[in-house]
């Protein structure tokens, strides 16, 4: 008898939701499309648009 796997541990993810970029309307809009889709529980909507802010990260105007 062995224990083949432990159940999946879900621990809360620091880095989400991640942070739009302040003054970047892109990230801004992403941001309010992810809020939305959460909020009508449209999940895989709101992942794909949390993807499209961390891939939003390099920005050419960075004070
Ligand atoms: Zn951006």
């Amino acid at each position: 008898m062995s224990e083949t796997m432990s159940p999946p541990i879900h621990l809360p993810d620091p880095t989400r939701p991640p942070r739009p970029t302040p003054g970047c309307d892109v990230c801004d809009a992403l941001d309010r499309q992810r809020a939305q889709a959460e909020k009508r529980q449209h999940y895989r909507r709101a992942t794909t648009c949390e993807m499209e802010i961390r891939r939003h990260p390099r920005h050419k105007a960075q004070p």
